[in-house]
């Protein structure tokens, strides 16, 4: 019998309606003869409220405890889905993460999966049952306590499960058909694609596109699990995430349209331009843990021999940089520091880039018809972007994909969720 492995995520399982419309999907799936392993996110916001609920106790909550707090999210929703799915006369059991065996890295909020021993979802296939895991939670050997993979990453635990039990396919349930050309949510006019790549998915993901997990498509990637993205809510055929296109089957150009709210820029300014002081601010800056995106260090002006030095990183990152950085001033021997949340980054994916030019200037036209300026850029092989104002971002997103001739016929279906 074939393995399938199937994740719901919380806008799937918002309530006890829709948690008995997942059960009857899954026994139909077992009804068609496969084995099935489900992953199973928390129902609805949960998590969000969870996060909300920690901070109205402490602005910074620790994070053993936060992890634990946020893991009963999931084991609320696993229970009730196993219970669900007893209650149509079919066999299921409900596994914490570390009683699936997702051995992770100790590191609280965005532990990293080192080992998956399902011995227990084998045993309870073995026995006729269908096995529910508790999505984005891990344990860790050393510390012996549990951990998270980060938000979004119950894509990862499927993916994962997937894996380590080679399963057929890893069918992504979501409240869209599967990945757009941009987020529906922002640009009505997306639609669906039916084939991505790996290396696109990567790139749409770390844009922002938050329909799958990064980590997930990377260990998908690794591992040969094919991915199949598509919609809880209706039975169409949704987006196959694959290896290559083959020679038969032509690139598109723009795959997708991403954006992203979720960076702030730093400027360290009047900085002396000689040899080592990038090296000095970068090291600093890592010394902290943060990730930097974008970097940009300005011509220095004749006069002053001083040179300004941009960069985005997260906006969750940004006080405790800040705070490095002014703590250095002296030493490294810049004038000021300027702090901006208020960005957002668009940027444009395709694996067609690479053998078309023309694509920054059709982009950069598009953003400067609609009035919108460009306060950073960078590319990659197969994607641009660029830093806009905040609340140009939606605008930018719509214009753009219009530009590059992305918009469908009709608006795109959103089924459920609040986009959070
Ligand atoms: P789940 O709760 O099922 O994990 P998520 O909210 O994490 O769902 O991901 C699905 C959402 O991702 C969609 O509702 C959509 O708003 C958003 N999204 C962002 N970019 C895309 C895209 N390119 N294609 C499809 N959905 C996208
Ligand atoms: N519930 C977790 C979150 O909201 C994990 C997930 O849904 O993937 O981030
Ligand atoms: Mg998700």
């Amino acid at each position: 019998m074939s393995l399938i492995v199937q994740k719901f995520g919380g806008s799937s399982v918002a309530d006890a309606e829709s948690i008995m419309r997942v059960a009857r999907r899954i026994v139909a799936t077992r009804e068609s003869g496969h084995d099935v392993v489900v992953a199973v996110s928390a129902m609805g916001d949960t998590t969000d409220e969870l996060v909300d609920l920690a901070h109205q106790i402490t602005d910074v909550p620790d994070p053993r405890e936060l992890d634990m707090l946020l893991t009963t999210g999931e084991r609320i929703s696993m229970a009730l889905l196993a219970m669900a799915i007893k209650s149509l006369g079919y066999e299921a059991r409900s596994y914490t993460g570390s009683q699936a065996g997702m051995m992770t890295t100790a590191q609280h909020g965005a532990a990293r999966i080192v080992d998956v021993s399902p011995d227990r979802i084998r045993e309870a296939l073995d026995d006729g049952a269908i096995a529910i895991v508790a999505g984005f939670q891990g344990f860790n050997r050393d510390s012996k306590d549990i951990t998270t993979l980060g938000r979004g990453g119950s894509d990862t635990t499927a993916v994962a499960l997937a894996a380590a039990l080679d399963a057929e396919v890893c069918e992504i349930y979501t409240d869209v058909d599967g990945v757009f050309t941009a987020d529906p949510r922002i640009v009505p006019k997306a639609h669906k694609v039916d084939r991505v790549t790996f290396e696109e998915m990567l790139e749409l993901a770390a844009a922002g596109a938050k329909v799958l997990h990064i980590r997930a498509v990377e260990y998908a990637r690794r591992h040969g699990v094919t991915i199949h993205v598509r919609s809880s809510f209706a039975d169409t055929e949704g987006t196959f995430v694959i290896g290559d296109r083959g020679e038969n089957m032509e690139e598109p150009i723009i795959t997708g349209v991403a954006g992203d709210l979720s960076e702030a820029k730093i400027t360290v300014i009047g900085v002396p331009d000689i040899p080592g002081k990038a090296a000095e601010i970068f090291t600093i800056v890592a010394g902290t843990g943060a990730n930097i995106d974008m970097i940009v260090q300005n011509v220095s002006a004749q006069a002053t021999a001083l040179t300004d030095i941009s960069f985005t990183l997260s906006k969750t990152d940004g006080e405790k940089v800040l705070k490095a950085l002014r703590v250095a001033q002296e030493k490294v021997g810049f004038t000021d520091i300027a702090f901006d949340d208020n960005i957002g980054k668009l940027s444009v994916v395709g694996g067609g880039m690479r053998t078309n030019a023309g694509v920054s200037a059709q982009l950069f036209t598009a953003l400067f018809e609609a009035g919108i300026n460009m306060e950073m850029i960078s590319t990659s092989e197969i994607r641009i972007s660029v830093i806009t104002r905040g609340e140009d971002l939606t605008r930018a997103m719509q214009v753009v994909h219009a530009a590059f001739g992305l918009d469908g016929d009709a608006d795109a279906v959103v089924y459920a969720g609040t986009g959070r």
